[in-house]
């Protein structure tokens, strides 16, 4: 029985943790590695070919975005999650193949003008869609034995629709061993979906610390009345209320927000105020939250949908989807709210709206979520005079705003609650967290609460039977070159090689000789 750590260890993104038991192998989340990414990362300590199966905790891209590369690499097993977290995968894979092919190809273009070669994609929609072909959906709370001497149960974590702790329980030669990944850790009272859960029983936990430092500004509050507020002034002055959102999640919560608004007639003198949902993704993940209502939101959320009413829908709700429509909201004088992706304005259809609104002066641009170090949003947030859109030098009049408080992520009062109700663990490993935090919340553990508390390097890896680190201190090694989609296909197919050799143990020894050969001339034509 090992664990052994890969990704998002002291850094926030590209989560993954490798497990052997029981005979099998297999990954916690296989995320893709966002933003800033300052360390290496192990590789996985065997091929694709050759991991059993995959359990996701949840669908957001840092913790299932390189699913379609262990597919191309050959990967046959399942990926258990919750349903909810299967729906939204499909789309958001297919979603990132689509920008991975897209960036690839503008990058591949871009560099034919200077001579440059092509760059391929890290993937492709056909790897995304043999991912997706894989994705097995199970319900929250019941174990659930996936083979001989391995159970897993999946936790409502409160932080996205489908959102679990897995809690994983190992018995090799009659030894149980109890291990629990926190997945990211939601905030309290998000609407429509559950409050985390809460787990009593590990000898092991995995767990964020995203926020391991800091406690959210602002009470859980009331946006609400800050968004009617808001939009009140906009409309009054003439202007629309601009909201680079992401798509999945963020976008259903302000659907929501807006609904109520509607419904109490907060915002006065501008009824039936038009709202457009102006992204493709967005309007195909409010529908995944329709269906999946029943099995995953709040009291308060199916108290409506009891009552027969949709809370992500209102009159003057208009769901943009082809590019002609999407154009057309800008030639529409009336003040109104446009909701669109991407939340860091890095992409997508919000560009162009910025490009229509941000020089009026009577308009709002309002942030609804983090923003990453060098992106635009991060820019316009920080008081940039001007930004580049298109090509085009557009000036920031507009007023820019910022919804204070609002998070999927527990902060580190939430993330003490959620430790705190595990009695007996005997060692607790912070991850999903940048330098700062996972080190800060690791002493915080030990000092405040009396735990054997470690916050792991990538690479390290720990015997689970007696809980021991079993390599050297794992260090921690600067990422100096950032390693190219080739190189990265590359290594996949390596590992497809290493796999496809293990496998032909059993050839006859004219099928091993050619074989041989194949690579041996394969390695002599391209070693020159
Ligand atoms: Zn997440
Ligand atoms: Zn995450």
């Amino acid at each position: 029985m090992k664990l052994m750590f890969i990704g998002a260890d002291h850094e926030v993104t590209g989560s993954c943790t490798y497990i052997e038991a029981c005979g099998k192998r297999f990954l916690v989340d296989f995320g893709m590695e966002q933003g800033a990414d300052r360390f290496e990362n192990a590789r996985i300590p065997c091929a694709p070919s050759e991991i059993d199966f995959v359990l996701l905790t949840h669908a957001h891209i840092d913790h299932s975005g390189l699913l379609p590369l262990l597919a191309a690499g050959g990967f046959k097993g399942a990926i258990h999650a919750t349903a909810a977290t299967c729906n939204l995968c499909e789309i958001m894979l297919r979603d990132s193949a689509h920008i991975q092919e897209f960036e690839a190809e503008w990058r591949s273009r871009k560099g034919r003008r200077k001579g440059n070669q092509d760059t391929d994609p890290l993937y492709t929609m056909n790897d995304a869609e043999t991912a997706i072909s894989k994705l097995t959906a199970h319900g929250y709370d019941s174990a659930q034995e996936l083979s001989e001497g391995i159970s897993v149960r999946f936790i409502d974590a409160g932080h996205l629709l489908g959102s679990a702790s897995i809690e994983i329980t190992l018995t090799e030669e009659g030894v149980t061993k109890k291990i629990v990944f926190s997945g990211d850790i939601g905030n309290l009272n998000q609407p429509l979906i559950r409050d985390p859960q809460y787990l009593t029983e590990a000898d092991y936990v995995v767990m964020e610390s995203t926020y391991g430092l800091r406690n959210h500004d602002k009470p859980k509050g009331d946006y609400i009345h800050d968004l009617a507020e808001l939009i009140q002034t906009t409309f009054d002055r003439g202007g629309s209320v601009v909201i680079p959102s992401f798509a999945v999640g963020r976008t259903q919560e302000l659907l929501y927000f807006i609904r109520k608004i509607k419904e109490q007639g907060l915002v006065k003198g501008h009824d039936g105020f038009k709202v457009f949902v102006d992204s493709p993704l967005a309007i195909e993940a409010t529908e995944v939250f329709n269906r999946n209502k029943n099995s995953c939101f709040d009291e308060e959320a199916m108290e409506f949908v009891r009552n027969n009413i949709n809370p992500l829908k209102f009159d003057g709700l208009v769901t943009a989807v082809t590019s002609d429509e999407s154009r057309a909201i800008n030639f529409d004088p009336e003040p109104k709210v446009i909701i669109s992706a991407s939340g860091m304005c890095e992409a997508g259809r919000i560009k162009h709206h910025l490009k229509h609104n941000l020089w009026k002066r009577e308009n709002t641009i309002l942030f609804v979520g983090y923003q990453a170090m060098n992106t635009l949003g991060r820019s316009i947030v920080d008081g940039a005079k001007s930004v580049k859109l298109f090509g085009e030098e557009i000036a920031v009049c507009a007023d820019i705003r910022i919804l204070a408080g609002i998070s999927g992520h527990a902060d580190r009062n939430g993330l003490d609650k959620w430790i705190t109700s595990f009695e007996g663990v005997s060692k607790v490993f912070v991850n999903h967290g940048d330098e700062d935090s996972a080190e800060g919340y690791k002493e915080h553990l030990r000092a405040d609460f009396g735990l054997d508390a470690y916050a792991p390097y990538s690479g390290a890896e720990l015997d689970l039977i007696t809980g021991v680190f079993t390599n050297a201190e794992p260090v921690r090694i600067e990422r100096k070159v950032p390693v190219s989609n080739n190189y990265q296909r590359l290594l996949t197919a390596m590992d497809r090689l290493s796999s496809l050799v293990k496998a032909s143990k059993g050839l006859n020894n004219k099928d091993m000789a050619r074989l041989t050969d194949t690579i041996n001339n394969l390695c002599t034509k391209w070693s020159d």
